[in-house]
């Protein structure tokens, strides 16, 4: 990936991190215009109350790349969204419907992910899929496995299921989120320095030549 892409990456990571502080599921992206500018980002914002009209709030519509594309200035036709998860049928149909033709995220998403669908219509625009980022994919679901089970405690029958459907794709991920959640990681270190597990993650992948599980398992705070 490009310095540009890494850095893009990084701002939808810290989009979902902030979605994870407020309270909101854990997903962002960042919409790059076919010149390669950064013209729009967002997050979802599903569990807050935000006085902006340029962003959807406290409503299940209020997803990261509905965000993305809703306070784009400029319009969104040709540009290319980065989402750290991939973007549900509902964002797909959105992505669609406003002319982007370039999808890239990180995490697949067995349970509502819509970059699958397909009809005359959807292939007629030529949107490019980027698959999911192994390494980016596993960041993704060890904040979203901490997250559900934070705001599943009295539904964890459902979570259970949910991170099942997560784990059949990426098992790393999901083992490394439900550690991470036992020893209170995201809470303990995230609160107090801001600084978010792609963040982390991002300075502990710079020594090289170790195994990813290492890598992973060093993100000490
Ligand atoms: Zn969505």
């Amino acid at each position: 990936m490009s310095p540009f892409v890494v850095a893009v990456v990084g701002q939808a990571f810290e989009e979902a991190w902030e979605a994870y502080c407020n309270g909101s599921i854990p997903i962002g992206a960042v919409i790059v215009s076919s010149e390669g500018n950064i013209i729009s980002h967002g997050r979802n914002m599903i569990g807050e109350n935000i006085k902006d009209l340029r962003k959807l709030s406290k409503s299940k519509i209020a997803h990261a790349e509905m965000n993305a594309i809703y306070s784009s200035e400029q319009g969104v036709r040709n540009a290319a969204i980065y989402s750290t998860m991939e973007p549900c049928i509902m964002c797909f149909g959105a992505i669609v419907m406003n002319g982007i033709t370039e999808i890239n995220y990180a995490a697949r998403d067995g349970v509502a992910g819509g970059v699958n669908l397909k009809n005359d219509y959807i292939k007629k625009r030529n949107i490019k899929i980027n698959e999911y980022h192994p390494e980016y994919e596993i960041v993704q679901l060890i904040i979203k496995t901490d997250f559900i089970y934070r705001n599943f405690r009295d539904r964890r029958d459902r979570a259970e299921e949910l991170l099942s459907v997560w784990e059949e794709t990426c098992p790393l991920g999901i083992r490394l989120g439900k550690q991470w959640y036992k020893e209170n990681r995201l809470i303990n270190s995230g609160a107090a320095s801001r600084l978010s597990p792609y963040k982390r993650w991002h300075a502990a992948g710079r020594e090289k030549n170790r195994h990813r599980t290492k890598i992973l398992d060093r993100c000490e705070p």
